[in-house]
Parts: structure tokens; C-alpha cells; sequence
């Protein structure tokens, strides 16, 4: 018996399993903003050791993380270049202008770029008219390019680049654990090119919430300030961390599995001549595909299948994210797929 719904929205709908339960139960917790409560310094100590940082801050959200490491890196006025359709462009309310009051460049195409890219678009410091680009911004895997991972040698040439320049490097690592799952690359070593790195723990790794930031201690200790100006600043947050600890332990390496129904969701998809996807750019967990012409838009095709117990997000008019996660079993997604490719082949 296969349950439904299979909700393949996103990888944020994973609820906390009864264990995770229990160790938020169990967690030892104190005042946060007098650095008292010992399972957050646990998780924020881990996630710098994991990331190869002097030092980690835990936040509420990865789009709180994203802001601050943006008020951190630039001044007002400042040039920031990103990818295209990245999160800090699309699913950040316009956060970037607002509270960092810096511009957003989007290069490259697919979610990457190369150095040439980010060389011709970077703007000089101190020009009479350019605004000043300060800051690189690389989001790996890349949510709206479908998973895909930035391939780390140019990672690697990027922020090399980025520091001859004095343009410093901040790596939107939302999904980074499910980079290193897919690539056999250490985390430390994805993170080591960064000034700043976010990760998020309620994305695939089943947390309730809460994202971190890891760098210098110089720069963490400047991203504690604007965590209380933004209101981000809590108190006994030992409960998220908790969750986070467990998370650690027991959601990394199954992410494999996640990777493994998103290649078979997508094999199957990529046989119906009506549905656009390229199998390269699912790397990950997440699929982006587009319905092709003569088959229904996004929106009918979303309603058809929530009818039938399959719940997707339309990205666009004509194009379709699925996300897997732990949630959701092989025999699920298994059926999802057929699902889907009826309800794009209806008439
Ligand atoms: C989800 C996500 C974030 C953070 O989102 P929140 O919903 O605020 O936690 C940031 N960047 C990327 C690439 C994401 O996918």
C-alpha cells in the first residue's frame, strides 16, 4: 500500500521523526544570548569543525543567513554578482535591497558561472560611477537550476579571483550537504574557498528549522549584531539545536537515497516527448522540468496531480520543481512519476 499525498513540494515539508522528537525532548538548554545554552554551542562548534570555520552562528532561517551575510560583506550601494534565478533574486521578498540596500548581478545560466563571467561583470572599486562590486555569491546546489552542483574547480578559480580583487565570497549552502553526499567532497573542503557559508538544516536534513553561518570568528562575531538587529536573536534555542545534532548524525548520508528517486522520478519523466527535462541537471534531490508545447501549463497540470494525491510546485507557467526527501519512499516516487507523466499526457 502506498500512502498518500506524496509531497514532492520540497524538501522543507520533512517532519521531525519521533527520535528527533526525543532528542529535542532530552536536550539540555539555557539563555542563547548569554552563550548558555550548551547543545546550541555544541551544534554551532560541530557545524564550524564540519565546515572548516573558527566559528559558526545559528539562525532561525537560511534567508536570515543570506541577509546577514550580506550586511556582514557589503556596505550599502555595493555591488553583490550571483547567479541566475538564485534564491537571494527570487525567493528572498527583496531582502537584499532592503535590509542590505546592496544591487544584485545575476551571471552565467543553469545556476553556475565561470570566472570569466565574473571577471567581465565585476565593477571597480573606487570608479567614479560603477557601484562597487564586494561580494561573489555562489548557491550550490542551486534550487531553481534544478540540484545542480557548482563544479568546485571554478569555485575554486572564482574566489581565488574574488580575493586578488578584494571582492569577498559567500557561499549560499542551503543544500551543501547534499553536494557533498553527490560529489564525495568533504564539506570543509566545499566550504574552504568562502569568507561566509550558510547551511541550512531544515531543508533535506529534517529539522524544524534553522540555518547557520560559519566563518572568522571576526565575521561571526560582526553577524551576532546584526542576528539581534534583525530579531533573529533567541533564547532557549537548545530545542532547534537538538534537532539539528540529530540531524547531523543520522540525515547526511541517506541523502543519497534522495538523489537515487530523484534520478528515477526524472528517468522516467524525460520518456514523455511532453515534458522538457534535461537529465543532466539532476544531480541532487530536486527536479526542474518544463512542459512542453501542446501539453497542459504548470497550474493544470499541478491541480491534476494534487487530485491524485501528488503535490508539485509550479516554478513558472511552464515549468514544474519536484523535490525528494525523506519523507517520501522509492515505491512513492515510483508512482509519483507515473502520475505525472499522466497527468501531463492528458488532454
Ligand atoms: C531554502 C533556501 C534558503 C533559505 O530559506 P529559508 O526558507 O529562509 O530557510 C536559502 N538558499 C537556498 C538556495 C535555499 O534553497
Amino acid at each position: 500500500m502506498i500512502a498518500f499525498p506524496i509531497d514532492l513540494r520540497s524538501d522543507t515539508v520533512t517532519l521531525p521523526s519521533p527520535a528527533m522528537r526525543a532528542a529535542i525532548a532530552a536536550a539540555p538548554v539555557g539563555d542563547d544570548q548569554f552563550g548558555e545554552d550548551p547543545s546550541m554551542n555544541q551544534l554551532q562548534e560541530r557545524v564550524a569543525a564540519l565546515l572548516g570555520k573558527e566559528a559558526a552562528l545559528w539562525l532561525p532561517s537560511g534567508t536570515m543567513a543570506n541577509q546577514i551575510a550580506l550586511r556582514v560583506l557589503t556596505r550599502p550601494g555595493d555591488d553583490v554578482i550571483v547567479s541566475r534565478e538564485c534564491h537571494a533574486v527570487w525567493h528572498e521578498t527583496g531582502g537584499s535591497a532592503a535590509n542590505a540596500g546592496v544591487q544584485l548581478t545575476e551571471i552565467g545560466a543553469r545556476g553556475i558561472f565561470s570566472v570569466e563571467e565574473f571577471l567581465a561583470a565585476r565593477k571597480p572599486q573606487g570608479h567614479l560611477l560603477f557601484p562597487p562590486t564586494t561580494l561573489v555569491e555562489i548557491e550550490n546546489t542551486h534550487n531553481r537550476a534544478g540540484g545542480v552542483i557548482f563544479p568546485q574547480e571554478e569555485v575554486e578559480r572564482i574566489c581565488a579571483a574574488a580575493r586578488e580583487h578584494t571582492v569577498a565570497s559567500f557561499l549560499d549552502g542551503a543544500r551543501l550537504w547534499n553536494v557533498a553526499v553527490a560529489s564525495g567532497r568533504a564539506l570543509d573542503d566545499l566550504a574552504a574557498p568562502f569568507d561566509l557559508v550558510g547551511v541550512a538544516l531544515s531543508k533535506g536534513l529534517g529539522a524544524p528549522g534553522g540555518s547557520l553561518l560559519a566563518g572568522s570568528r571576526d565575521l561571526i562575531v560582526r553577524a551576532v549584531r546584526y542576528r539581534r538587529m534583525f530579531g533573529g536573536a533567541m533564547r532557549q534555542v537548545g530545542l532547534f539545536a537538538a534537532a539539528g545534532l540529530y540531524a547531523l548524525d543520522h540525515n547526511i548520508d541517506r541523502l543519497a537515497d534522495d538523489h537515487a528517486n530523484a534520478r528515477l522520478i526524472g528517468t522516467r519523466l524525460a520518456q514523455s516527448a511532453r515534458i522538457l527535462l534535461d537529465l543532466t541537471t539532476v544531480q541532487t534531490n530536486i527536479l526542474v522540468f518544463r512542459l512542453a508545447t501542446g501539453a497542459p501549463d504548470a497550474a493544470t497540470v499541478v491541480a491534476r496531480a494534487r487530485e491524485r494525491g501528488v503535490l508539485i510546485f509550479a516554478f513558472g507557467p511552464r515549468t514544474v520543481r519536484a523535490v525528494t526527501h525523506l519523507d517520501v519512499t522509492t515505491e512513492q516516487c515510483e508512482r509519483a512519476a507515473d502520475i505525472l507523466v499522466e497527468c501531463v499526457e492528458a488532454d
